[in-house]
């Protein structure tokens, strides 16, 4: 322990405070996939601000083009004004995102949480089909609000509602059950009148779930899903707000499978820069909001739209990025399976730049988190149990920092697992 000094956060902040208990210090300066506490110490980041950081602390092109706009008084705050600002992302949007991909979205800033994004597009799908059910994934994870929390499998996480979560059902995730994949169960229960499964306005779901325990659903099972939805008007939203913005590889994470989901919500790393910003994107015929039905004091973060259009330009005008994260993705891969070989009760998966090292003994998870922070790495766990120690870092850490990394987590794990193979 530095002489770092902690009295402040223990006296007045709210006992619902969590990462920094975890990680015990006070955090100063950072850049890149370096965060510098004040007692001089080094971390690396495995974490990227819970998928925030996807470009890294303080990215310098970003940066500059932050302090030139705040040097000549852009707009700051803007609600959902005309800004240049705002006009420069959505064209940059339109022409190195959506066009390039054949999306034809319309976009909606929403409150600048993954949280707003996802309430934003349940209240579109139950406007535009006149339904009420959404039916959603076991081990899902949404946000915190109340809308989220309905469709989020946490139990803790859902008892803190305080109130019924109604209208939604879980459904079995890819992997979720072993004998089937669950997609022929829902294509059973909305088929038959006497199921007890009122037909859903809609069906939400993440690619691979983070939260959840990286959970990566195959692309087929993803087709299968799309296509269910699809022959019934049921509308399919693909929550992104964490494996969006090139995580697992390109800039959306269903692109892999060939469908194009009604309604997607982003946000995490969207700015760019760690600043607060979502999106929902829908179809052209869904946008059927009246003027200011979803509304928010904070849709409107100029400063975000700045640095999320330096960083579409930057990132993905062409395919480099998305290449060398598969590479990178590829090479934790190898690296985690090389490691699981060593002992008992161990596994991974994960894609792109989210990957999972799974223990059957959770505990032994978490404590391999510990002694990360202890040794300079910030990772952190997800899962039921915690089971999971989820390593998300920046797309832009170099090799060199991803295998130091991976040097700390192995010799973390050699520590507490000591039940080695052989
Ligand atoms: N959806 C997903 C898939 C997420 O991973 C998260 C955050 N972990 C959210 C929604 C909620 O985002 P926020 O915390 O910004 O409300």
């Amino acid at each position: 322990m530095t002489t770092t000094e902690m009295t402040i956060f223990d006296d007045l902040e709210s006992n619902v405070r969590g990462y920094c208990r975890s990680w015990p210090t006070v955090f100063d300066t950072a850049s890149g996939s370096w965060l510098h506490d004040e007692g001089g110490r080094d971390y690396l980041d495995f974490f990227a601000g819970a998928g925030s950081l996807n470009y890294g602390h303080n990215n310098p092109e970003l940066k500059a083009a932050l302090i030139d706009y705040i040097a000549r008084d852009g707009i700051t705050h803007g609600l959902d004004m005309s800004t240049i600002a705002k006009r420069n992302l959505l064209e940059t949007f339109q022409r190195v995102i959506l066009e390039p991909r054949g999306l034809d979205y319309k976009v909606q800033f929403p409150g600048p949480t993954g949280a707003n994004a996802v309430e934003a597009a349940l209240k579109l799908a139950r406007k535009v089909t006149g339904r009420t059910e959404i039916i959603n994934f076991t081990n899902a994870f949404h946000g915190m609000t109340l809308g989220a929390l309905s469709v989020t499998g946490n139990a803790g996480k859902r008892a803190g509602a305080g109130v019924p979560l109604v209208h939604t059902t879980a459904m079995p995730y890819d992997g979720y059950l072993s004998d089937t994949d669950g997609i022929e169960w829902m294509e059973r229960v909305l088929d038959d009148s006497s199921s007890g499964q009122d037909t859903p306005a809609a069906v939400i779901v993440e690619t691979v779930q983070g939260e959840g325990g990286v959970n990566v659903a195959r692309m087929h099972w993803l087709r299968r899903l799309a296509d269910l939805c699809a022959k019934r008007g049921i509308l399919l939203i693909v929550d992104d707000v964490q494996m969006g913005c090139g995580r697992t590889g390109p800039f959306f994470s269903f692109e892999a499978a060939g469908i194009t989901p009604d309604i997607v919500t982003l946000s995490k790393s969207i700015s760019g820069y760690g600043l607060p910003m979502a999106l929902v994107l829908m179809k052209r015929e869904h946008d059927q909001w009246s003027p200011g039905e979803h509304n928010g004091t904070f849709r409107g973060n100029n400063p975000a739209f700045i640095t999320a259009a330096a960083a579409l330009e930057k990132y993905w005008a062409d395919d480099a990025l998305q290449k060398s994260t598969l590479i990178k993705g590829e090479h934790t891969h190898r690296r985690l399976s090389e490691l699981t070989v060593g002992y008992q009760g161990l596994s991974t998966r994960g894609k792109g730049l989210v990957q999972g090292l799974v223990f059957d003994d959770a505990s032994q998870a978490g404590k391999v988190t510990q002694l990360a922070f202890d040794r300079g790495l910030l990772v952190e766990t997800s899962g039921a149990e915690d089971e999971v120690v989820k390593l998300l870092p920046a797309l832009t850490i170099t090799g060199a920092e991803l295998d130091h990394g991976l040097d700390i987590l192995a010799a973390a794990v050699d520590v507490i697992c000591t039940e080695r193979v052989n």
